[in-house]
């Protein structure tokens, strides 16, 4: 069982930048540096028992490379490149589940330092507009330099605060996909969990109670923009509270515009219930980081509510 990995490193995985290369190439490459490719892995199994110069395709999504977890591609010439994008497998779920269509208008709204903003350009084929948003001006300086690297051209950048965008801003009436992966705890970040010393991912009360209520703040201003049609709300975070009681409480208000879409019916670890159609993400049950994600979609008119 994939359960038995808890404690164990989670593999080591990069993302193949179809904006610059094929997922061909990638592996012809690494062959030719003496890399043995596996194959599309057939259970998370298989990747947790990898060793040496050998890699898979990930069972779960298209274009994300397994290697094991001592290998370190920083200094390879494929990343220096931007062919791949050193990112956790977690991490690859939002752009690849809120999935817009070349051409589509989307917005990044806390995007910095841009690893899922440099996916969405991916997915979009750098067709369409990508607005990307955030506080934090160093990280956005490091997102610059990291899009540059990707070749992502579809992108407006602004270090701008998400919650005083106005959704009625004519710029943004084409908007139909928001990503939304807003500060949390960090909790289900590995190295974290390490770090800390009494329970794993134990973070105070207050601070929690504080970004659950700044992130439900962020959902709630998102669901706000008129043409929005799906949404993905993520966090790095274990915890309840950021996590489905963030979703519940928006569902609270929004259900008659929103409903709560299943996602990837394959993926083994759910949210808690009742929310199982969120996934979560942890080292022991997916070789990943912990992870939260839930998808919005505007009901159709006259659809009826569910319970
Ligand atoms: N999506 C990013 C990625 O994949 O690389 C990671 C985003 S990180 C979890 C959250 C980001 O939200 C931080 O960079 C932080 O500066 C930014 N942020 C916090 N409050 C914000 C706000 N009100 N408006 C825009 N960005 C904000």
């Amino acid at each position: 069982k994939a359960s038995q990995a808890q404690g164990k490193q989670p593999p080591r995985y990069a993302r193949v930048n179809t904006l610059k290369t094929s997922q061909e190439d990638v592996i012809d490459y690494l062959k030719r540096e003496g890399y043995t490719y596996l194959g599309r892995a057939s259970s998370l199994e298989e990747l947790q028992q990898l060793s040496g110069k050998r890699f898979y395709c990930d069972l779960h999504l298209p274009g994300l490379l397994v290697f094991p977890a001592k290998t370190d591609l920083h200094a390879h010439f494929l990343y220096q490149a931007g062919h791949i994008i050193l990112q956790d497998k977690a991490s690859c779920l939002p752009a690849f589940l809120l999935n817009p269509p070349a051409g589509a208008h989307v917005i990044d709204a806390c995007a910095a330092p841009g690893n899922k903003t440099s996916h969405l350009a991916a997915v979009l084929g750098n067709r369409g507009k990508l607005f990307a948003f955030d506080l934090d001006p160093k990280r956005l300086s490091t997102m610059s330099t990291l899009l540059l690297r990707a070749g992502v051209t579809c992108h407006e950048l602004a270090n701008q605060d998400f919650l005083t965008l106005n959704p009625e801003d004519p710029r943004y009436s084409q908007v139909e996909y928001i990503l939304l992966d807003p500060s949390c705890s960090g909790s289900g970040m590995v190295g974290r969990m390490d770090e800390l010393t009494d329970s794993p991912g134990s973070v105070p009360a207050q601070r929690l109670q504080s970004l659950a209520a700044f992130q439900l703040r962020c959902l709630n201003h998102a669901l706000c923009f008129p043409r929005l049609q799906r949404l993905i709300y993520s966090t790095c975070s274990v915890h309840e509270e950021e996590n489905e009681g963030v979703v519940r409480a928006c569902l609270r208000e929004h259900r008659r515009s929103f409903r709560l879409v299943p996602v990837l019916p394959s993926w083994p670890e759910r949210g808690q219930a009742p929310l199982t159609q969120c996934l979560r993400a942890s080292p022991g049950e997916t070789l990943t980081n912990g992870f939260f994600v839930a998808m919005l979609e505007r009901r159709s008119p006259g659809e009826q509510e569910d319970e």
